[in-house]
């Protein structure tokens, strides 16, 4: 049979030309790739999605650390001011 995107001629049982690589016919596993794609989109969505948990984790983590720190400075000042305003009098 000939090859219908180039027309070279190829062995009846061939399932792809030798020469441009065509399918001579359209084969079920033409319709396989499909749900692979799907399934490996369907995996890197749930790494981006674990990926930016992961992020939002971290920023949250690093948010509740400054949250922590931040009162400890604003407590230290008022203590520090309030000491020195009781030990200049006496
Ligand atoms: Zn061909």
């Amino acid at each position: 049979m000939k090859c219908r995107k180039c027309s070279a001629e190829i062995a009846d049982k061939a399932i792809v030309c030798y020469r441009c690589g065509t399918p001579t016919q359209d084969l079920p596993s033409v319709s396989g790739p499909p749900p692979r794609s799907r399934r490996s989109t369907l995996l890197s969505l749930v790494f981006w999605l674990l990926v930016v948990a992961v992020a939002i984790a971290i920023y949250l983590y690093a948010a509740s650390k400054q949250a922590e720190y931040t009162p400890k400075v604003k407590l230290e000042v008022p203590r520090y001011k309030l000491s020195a305003y009781v030990d200049t009098p006496a």
